[in-house]
C-alpha cells in the first residue's frame, strides 16, 4: 500500500514526485513508455526560469529525473494500463500486470499531438509523416516538407525545419494564423517558409514513403497533389486520459476537470499539468502544478489521519 502515486513524468509528474517525496509520502512514479513528456520533444528551452542560457528540453527533464531520484523518489519506467478509482484505497495496474494500491493518486499524464485521421497518415507515419520536427527534421535535409496547423506548434516546427528542409510550406485551414504574434512574423519572415491558406490536406500520398499530398481549397473545394517529402502535423494536443473515462469528470475534449484547487471528482484522486491545463501548457505552470497537487495531496493524507 503506497500514499500516494504518481502517474507521468513531466515537469508536473517529476515535481510532484520530488514534494511528496521531501514530504515522506515514498511515492512512486510510473514514468510512463514515453517517459519525460513533451518536452523530449523540444529543442532549446529559454522561457523555463533558473536558466540564464538555454537548455535542451531532453537535457531540462533528466536533470529533473536526477534530482527526484536524488531526493529519493521511486520510478517505474512503465505505462499504467488500469485504474481502478472506484474504491479507496486505488488500484493501479502497470504493463507487466502488477497492480499497486495506494491512498493518493496524482494524475500527471500530460498531452499528446492530435493527428489529422487521414488513411494515409496512419500509414505512412514515420515514413515522411511527423508530429514533432525536432524529432525526425534531420531526415528531411535539402527536401520539402509541409506542416500542418496555424498555432505556435506550427510556427515553431516550421521555423525548425526551415533550417535544415529545401522548403517548409504552412498548410492552414483559415486565412489567419492563431500563433503569436511573434513567432507569427519570424515564420512570415523567413525566406523558406511560405504558407497555403485556406487548405486542409485531403489525404497523404506514398508508396512506402511520403511522395506527395492532396491539398483542399475550402473555398472551391478542388482537391490538388502536390508532391512534398514530409508532412509534420502541428494542429495541437489530446489529453492522456483514456484510463480515467467514465470515473473521473471530464470536459469535452477529455481534459480532467479540478473541482477544489488540484483535488478531481474523486477523493483523494487530484490533476496536474497538461492533463488538466489546456490554457498556459507550459513546463513551468505544469511544474507548478504538480507542486500544487503534492501539497494537496500531502494535507489530504493528513486530514484523513495518515
Ligand atoms: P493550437 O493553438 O490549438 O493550434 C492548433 C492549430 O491547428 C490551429 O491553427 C487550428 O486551426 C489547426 N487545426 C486544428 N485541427 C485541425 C485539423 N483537423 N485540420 C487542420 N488544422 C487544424 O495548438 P498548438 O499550436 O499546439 O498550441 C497549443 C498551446 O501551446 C497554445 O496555447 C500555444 O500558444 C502554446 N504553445 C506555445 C509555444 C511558445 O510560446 N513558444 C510553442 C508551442 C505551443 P484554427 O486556427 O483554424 O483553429
Amino acid at each position: 500500500m503506497r500514499d500516494v502515486i504518481v502517474l507521468g513524468s513531466g515537469p508536473a509528474g517529476l515535481t510532484a514526485a520530488i514534494y511528496a517525496t521531501r514530504a515522506g509520502l515514498r511515492p512512486l512514479v510510473f514514468e510512463g513508455a514515453e517517459a519525460g513528456g513533451q518536452l523530449m520533444l523540444t529543442t532549446e528551452v529559454e522561457n523555463y526560469p533558473g536558466f540564464a542560457d538555454p537548455i535542451l528540453g531532453p537535457d531540462l527533464m533528466a536533470a529533473m529525473r536526477k534530482q527526484a531520484e536524488r531526493v529519493g523518489s521511486e520510478l517505474l519506467s512503465e505505462d499504467a494500463v488500469e485504474a481502478d478509482l472506484r474504491h479507496r484505497p486505488f488500484r493501479i495496474t502497470s504493463q507487466s500486470g502488477e497492480t499497486y494500491e495506494t491512498k493518493a493518486l496524482i494524475i500527471a499524464t500530460g498531452a499528446r499531438a492530435k493527428l489529422l485521421g487521414l488513411p494515409g497518415e496512419q500509414r505512412l507515419m514515420g515514413r515522411g509523416v511527423s508530429t514533432c520536427a525536432t524529432c525526425d527534421g534531420f531526415f528531411f535535409r535539402e527536401r520539402s516538407v509541409i506542416v500542418v496547423g496555424g498555432g505556435d506548434t506550427a510556427m515553431e516546427e516550421a521555423l525548425y525545419l526551415s533550417k535544415l528542409a529545401k522548403s517548409v510550406t504552412i498548410v492552414h485551414r483559415r486565412d489567419q494564423l492563431r500563433a503569436s504574434k511573434i513567432l507569427q512574423q519570424r515564420a512570415m519572415s523567413n525566406p523558406k517558409i511560405n504558407f497555403v491558406w485556406n487548405h486542409v490536406v485531403a489525404d497523404i500520398v506514398g508508396d512506402g514513403k511520403v511522395s506527395g499530398v492532396k491539398l483542399k481549397d475550402l473555398r472551391t473545394d478542388r482537391i490538388a497533389e502536390r508532391p512534398v517529402d514530409g508532412v509534420f502535423v502541428a494542429i495541437g494536443h489530446k489529453p492522456n486520459t483514456d484510463l480515467f473515462r467514465g470515473q473521473l469528470e471530464m470536459d469535452e475534449n477529455g481534459y480532467i476537470t479540478r473541482t477544489h484547487r488540484s483535488s478531481t471528482s474523486v477523493e483523494g484522486v487530484f490533476a496536474a499539468g497538461d492533463v488538466h491545463d489546456h490554457t498556459y501548457r507550459q513546463a513551468v505552470t505544469a511544474a507548478g502544478y504538480g507542486c500544487e497537487a503534492a501539497i494537496d495531496a500531502e494535507r489530504w493524507l493528513q486530514h484523513q489521519g495518515n
